[in-house]
């Protein structure tokens, strides 16, 4: 397949800088890996036609929780702690949103554990919960079903940390898109990847698109019948002036070199709070908001 960028189908994408992995599974799948950036709509990605979906299936499948293994007691406790936050929080964002339409389906993309789908299924006791998840090897709750997308008619559904991953995200937007009902809601949740951030990770694997809030909301718009409510970031903050900062200069192909800083100590005391909404760009995560109309 030739270059195509995965929001804009424009073949001109730029060298941004060097994809970082770690470990050896997902690089030993796709070793050719760079960062680009689209010069016609921004959107930095890899390349997602070199991506094998099979592959990356099998991936998710086998690889990605493979060392997310109870630990210890508390490493547990912090991830449920967190899981139910962000849980609760997506809920809090998506009801005025919902108003008072009638929900009697919810779907929940890349559902991990199912933390965020059961949330919503407790307030909408109506409802009935599918759930999609490559990784089969693990429980999810009870209450949540397995199933994909083709032939329900959701009123509800969630993307937490799943576009990230996703090969094509716009076409999958689409599709989605047209499986909702009318007045039913997306909800999205991804990583703030602006440059500062991206630059300072250690591991950029197995991400494939790095959404900026910008970015975010360009993949979400000119889809036919989808209204986007709202773009803010929430989670940790970048933005303290605490020291020591990681500085790193970046050179990059057809982009002017750009030095960042990040305060790693900021970023470790990172994100109890799931709930601090903002209207910039400061927080770790970025959050959507869209209608079908
Ligand atoms: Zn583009």
């Amino acid at each position: 397949m030739t270059l195509a960028c995965a929001n804009c189908q424009s073949p001109r994408l730029l060298s941004y800088m060097p994809y970082k992995y770690h470990g050896v599974e997902f690089f030993d799948l796709f070793p050719k890996l760079e960062i680009l950036g689209c010069a016609d709509c921004s959107l930095v990605q890899v390349d997602h036609t070199q991506l094998d979906a099979a592959k990356l299936q099998a991936f998710y499948e086998n690889e990605y929780r493979r060392d997310d293994t109870p630990a210890s007691a508390y490493a547990g406790q912090l991830k449920t702690e967190r899981f139910e936050a962000r849980a609760e929080s997506l809920l809090q964002g998506a009801l005025p949103l919902i108003g008072a339409k009638s929900v009697t389906t919810i779907f929940e993309l890349g559902a991990g554990y199912g933390y965020n789908i059961r949330r919503f299924g407790q307030h909408f006791k109506n409802a009935v919960l599918y759930a999609d998840d490559p990784d089969s090897n693990h429980n999810l709750f009870a209450e949540v079903k397995r199933a994909k997308l083709t032939g329900l008619k959701p009123d509800i559904v969630i993307l937490s940390h799943v576009l990230e991953h996703v090969i094509m995200p716009r076409a999958r937007i689409s599709e989605i898109v047209s499986r909702l009902t009318p007045g039913g809601v997306i909800v999205v949740e991804v990583p703030n990847e602006k440059h500062a951030l991206l630059a300072a990770k250690g591991s950029h694997q197995p991400h494939i698109t790095f959404f900026t809030r910008e970015t975010l909301r360009k993949v979400f718009e000119n889809h036919a019948n989808l209204s986007i409510d709202r773009v803010v970031s929430a989670g940790f903050l970048n933005s303290d002036n605490d020291k020591p900062y990681i500085t790193t200069t970046i050179h990059v192909g057809g982009w002017k070199p750009v030095t960042v800083s990040v305060d790693r100590r900021t970023l470790d005391r990172a994100g109890f709070d799931f709930t601090n909404e903002r209207d910039d760009e400061e927080g770790g995560w970025l959050r959507l908001y869209a209608r079908k109309t």
